[in-house]
């Protein structure tokens, strides 16, 4: 039995300010979770990735805009779009994060499934970061598994509670790219993108509505047919996530994860997932539900 392939880096942690809106000790928080419940020993266990080549992220922005971000001579207005300082650590953590999407998605093909202990940033678009997201990691990794011919169609679903917006501007128009985005309503951004399939909804969804939503949404990309999927495991659509505005309960993200990962293999598809937005002043709260993604990972590997 293959454990499952976790993919993190020790500088997905940048240093911000205390105090900061982003939750950025979740990453750390999470390790200490996975370790807790066996899915990684006390030290090591995981594949750390090299940062990304500044090819990888000019592959979906801008080139002026990479090069920017990797001599941290991003714009005032640049540094307020995204929400997060513009310093040699963020711009590090960008590579990182977005080469261990990529690693994420290498593994995989290889093993039927893999996780990278962060990415999702899908604000992310052409001309540039937002909301949080340097880098859109999973247009980065798509991008590169295309160019080098190992799939030609690939499916994102994106779950954070947050519409994709940067990864369907970035793939609007591209046939081998399907999007799909459950989102709520009258969340950010305000401007919504068109992915291929959006499904917005209204506030305080809960549980059964939302499973049922997800089943048909699912449903609707039977046609697609991908040769790897893409899995932004946002857990901002919870009833206590301080940005979200959905209810769903623990037990619902982990059926929503049991549910996404059952669809891909039952249909023999690799999953890579990612981890997505999460927000709760509690990091030990927070980290258990990002948990539950590798959880429910390693259960369908062992199974
Ligand atoms: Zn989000």
């Amino acid at each position: 039995m293959t454990p499952l392939p976790i993919v993190y880096h020790p500088d997905y942690v940048a240093p911000l300010r205390p105090g900061h809106r982003f939750p950025m000790s979740k990453y750390g928080y999470l390790r200490q979770a996975l370790t807790a419940r066996g899915l990684l020993p006390e030290t090591g266990g995981f594949l750390a990735p090299a940062p990304a080549s500044i090819r990888q992220a000019a592959g979906v922005h801008a080139f002026a805009y990479v090069e920017r971000v990797a001599n941290i001579g991003l714009t005032a207005e640049e540094t307020r779009r995204i929400g997060l300082p513009n310093t040699a650590p963020v711009s590090r953590r960008a590579f990182l994060s977005s080469a261990g999407t990529l690693l994420a998605a290498r593994l995989a093909l290889e093993h039927g499934l893999a996780c990278n202990m962060a990415g999702g940033s899908h604000h992310a678009g052409p001309e540039g970061g937002a909301g949080f997201c340097v880098f859109n990691d999973v247009a980065i990794a798509a991008r590169a598994l295309l160019d080098e011919g190992l799939v030609r169609r690939v499916l994102v679903i994106d779950l954070d509670v947050h519409q994709g917006d940067g990864t369907a501007h970035i793939f609007a128009g591209d046939p081998r790219v399907f999007t799909l985005s459950l989102h709520a309503e009258k969340n950010y951004p305000v401007h919504k993108a068109q992915s291929d399939l959006d499904f917005p909804l209204p506030d305080g969804l809960r549980d059964t509505p939302y499973l049922e939503m997800l089943d048909h949404a699912l449903a609707r990309t039977a046609a697609f047919h991908p040769d790897i999927v893409f899995y932004n495991a946002g857990v901002d659509p919870h009833e206590l996530d301080r940005l979200g505005r959905l209810s769903l309960s623990s037990e619902g993200l982990r059926a929503r994860e049991a549910r996404v990962i059952a669809f891909a293999r039952g249909r023999g598809l690799p999953l890579a997932g990612v981890l997505g937005g999460g927000y709760d002043d509690d990091p030990e709260r927070l980290a258990a539900r990002h948990a539950l993604l590798f959880e429910e990972a390693a259960r369908a590997m062992a199974a």
